[in-house]
């Protein structure tokens, strides 16, 4: 039975030029890039060139591009470096209740263990923050607001550059974890997110696992979180992981100017899936909500998401239940929860996010096969 892949979100298979530019460093140039000798200084070179090629896509300086091992790492660092960093001038800290585990669970760290105090925004049944909850909840002790770019669950798009102009107006520090925008949404330059902080990472266009970045305006220097030598300009320590690097590198220039997930293709595939929910007992979520094209996300109550993507996967679709972090588990999915879904709805969300290689004949189907799958369940 052939596969029919539909978890890009979760993550993408690596572009074979990307993997063409990485083998080199996991051959030929394997030097250290800090030794001073001659192998180690060719791959320094390599280095700051990879950095120079960001900041050229980015439209920012060099020194603002910090190599991480991903998003998690990037997210880390941009929460606990700048809420350390700022803490001489409060310690309250602001996201909202849609944001990836990786934001809310750094943020829960800093209060339960470092004395910051935390507002969470609700969203809209949309998924969407609104500006002006923002505006309220920002007061005099408020150094840090943390709102993502686009939501790997409903793929809703926040309005990123109106919540960061509210922090630019109050003179608050303001990241966005924009790892699922990149390479789906417009990208014009690093600055139209009005953020002093973003994080990306590769393996979510095509890029491989383990890369990513960090965007630090300066002047900002956040708290580095780990320590040891002096790399990355003495933000990141650890030598370098120069194939993860290089190939982020080439993932970037590729494929984040004129995004990979082109909307022209993908929105067709996600309005054909979207008629499933016409489907006795499956409810189509954020249906007006600004979307990322190639995402789609849906409840079936009565079933729950584990039985479900298991009867799909025996039916050879690769689906999701929105963050693959939490997949196996039976949690409600906290996303669904703060759009206001009741637990056992929540514990039955579906997530289909397509991608470059999807075809029409997937899609045709799945359109069978997920009635088909349903009713299996169901004993019809
Ligand atoms: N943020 C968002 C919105 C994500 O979708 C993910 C991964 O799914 C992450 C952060 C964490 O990425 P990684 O596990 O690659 O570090």
């Amino acid at each position: 039975m052939k596969s029919i892949y539909l978890d890009y979100n979760a993550t993408t298979p690596l572009d074979p030029a990307v993997k063409e530019a990485m083998l080199p460093f996991l051959d030929d140039f394997y030097g250290n890039p800090s030794s001073i000798h001659r192998i180690g200084r060719k791959v320094r070179a390599l280095l700051d060139d990879s950095r120079e090629r960001v900041a050229r896509v980015w439209k920012c300086k060099a020194s603002e591009v910090v190599f991480t091992s991903g998003a998690t790492e990037s997210i880390n660092q941009a929460i606990c470096g700048s809420a350390r960093f700022l803490k001489s001038k409060g310690r309250h800290i602001i996201t909202s209740a849609v944001e990836h585990h990786a934001v809310l669970h750094t943020v829960e760290y800093l209060v339960n263990n470092e004395g910051f105090e935390k507002t969470i925004l609700p969203v809209d049944t949309n998924g969407c923050v609104d500006p002006q909850d923002l505006v309220k909840a920002i007061h005099n002790n408020t150094i840090l607001v943390s709102i993502m770019a686009a939501n790997n669950e409903t793929g809703t798009i926040q309005p990123i550059a109106a919540l960061g102009a509210v922090c630019r107006r109050f003179g608050v520090c303001f990241h966005s974890d924009a790892v699922q925008w990149f390479g789906k949404e417009p990208f014009d330059n690093i600055h139209q997110f009005n953020a002093d902080l973003v994080s990306i990472c590769g393996h979510k266009f095509y890029g491989p696992k383990g890369s990513g970045a960090l965007f630090i305006k300066s002047p900002l220097l956040p708290d580095p979180i780990l320590f040891g030598g002096s790399h990355e300009n003495d933000r990141r320590a650890g030598t370098e992981n120069m194939a993860a690097i290089v190939g982020f590198v080439e993932a970037v220039e590729r494929f984040v100017p004129s995004p990979v997930f082109e909307r022209c293709l993908l929105e067709p595939f996600s309005v054909r899936l979207s008629s499933l929910c016409s489907l006795p007992g499956v409810n189509l979520l954020c249906p007006l909500a600004k979307r990322l094209a190639n995402t789609l996300c849906f409840t079936v109550p009565g079933i729950d998401s584990v039985t479900l993507l298991a009867a799909l996967d025996l039916n050879g679709i690769c689906a999701s239940a929105g963050s693959a972090c939490s997949a196996g588990s039976l949690n409600p999915s906290h996303v669904l929860s703060a759009l206001g879904l009741s637990n056992s709805e929540a514990n039955s969300l579906v997530r289909f996010s397509v991608g470059r290689e999807t075809t029409d004949e997937e899609i045709d189907q799945v359109l069978t096969l997920f009635p088909a799958t349903l009713d299996q369940i169901r004993g019809v």
